[in-house]
């Protein structure tokens, strides 16, 4: 019943999309892209879920399997950060303090790396959208590029979050992500890929992770309800190996 209803939500967002005739060619579009994958384009994957719920590490293995590109906001921000640009100068206090950057700053940034070559045929979007907004305003812009978008929440109980937040720790030059507690590097505290000393970021501090969990609540919810009421979202267990939650992506996103 709830996949019933997916399937006619993201007919009709493809009808509204591309202006198709009749369902048979909305579906026929639909399903094959999937499924090879490799030709024309290949969709949008969304990955919903808290802070710390592993939404980089599944972005990595979806890109590895499908060849579209990792469009993680987080690092967009970074990046305009380390550049020391009038746009990351501006997002880096909001950052700091665990708050979420507003539209104005973070929607041309978005925009602008969407419009790039290399999303064409699909991208995988971590860490937008966070707000009901965010929602709304990537699926005008989806619509747009005609790519509905596959909606995946990975869900992690609160208790196991904080553990998984405090644990976090980064490889600066690869951006490989580990945790002490979970998924400890080979040798301690040094990336096994390069062999690079780990680092906390320092969004990753106590206070700030419980600034960021709040902010999830009371931000992002809405943004999970306004998808949940439409049937297009599909939920995940986050809360086992990586490798499990990567699989259940996969047959979920096989199915729709
Ligand atoms: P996490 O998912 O662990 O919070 P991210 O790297 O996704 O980490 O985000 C780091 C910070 O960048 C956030 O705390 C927020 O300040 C900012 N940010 C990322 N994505 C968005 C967004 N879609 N809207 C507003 N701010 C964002």
């Amino acid at each position: 019943m709830q996949r019933e209803s997916r399937k006619v939500s993201r007919r009709r967002f493809l009808k509204e999309a591309t202006g198709a005739v009749g369902a048979a060619s909305a579906l026929t579009i639909l399903k094959p892209r999937w499924v090879r994958g490799a030709e024309k384009e290949f969709g949008v994957v969304v990955l919903l879920g808290p802070p710390g719920a592993g939404k980089s590490e599944q972005s990595r293995r979806l890109t590895a399997r499908h060849s579209i590109p990792i469009i993680s906001t987080g690092d967009l921000l970074r990046d305009q950060v380390r550049r020391g640009t009038q746009l990351g100068l501006q997002a880096d206090t909001y950052m700091k303090a665990g708050q979420l950057v507003p539209d104005s700053l973070m929607n041309p940034i978005l925009e602008d790396r969407l419009s790039q070559p290399d999303c064409a045929r699909g991208f995988i979007l971590d860490g937008y959208p966070r707000t009901l907004a965010q929602a709304e305003s990537l699926d005008a812009l989806l619509k747009r590029k005609g790519l509905p978008p596959h909606i995946i929440l990975l869900e992690v109980p609160t208790e196991r979050l904080f553990k998984l937040l405090t644990g976090r720790r980064i490889c600066p030059r690869c951006n490989r992500s580990y945790n002490i507690y979970f998924q400890p590097p080979q040798k301690e505290n040094l990336c096994d890929a390069d062999g690079t000393t780990l680092v906390q970021r320092p969004d990753d501090k106590e206070e700030v992770i419980r600034r960021r969990l709040d902010t999830y609540q009371k931000e992002t919810q809405p943004a999970i309800e306004y998808y949940a009421r439409q049937g297009r979202l599909v939920r995940v267990n986050g809360d086992q190996p990586p490798e499990k939650v990567a699989g259940e992506i996969e047959s979920k996103l096989a199915s729709q």
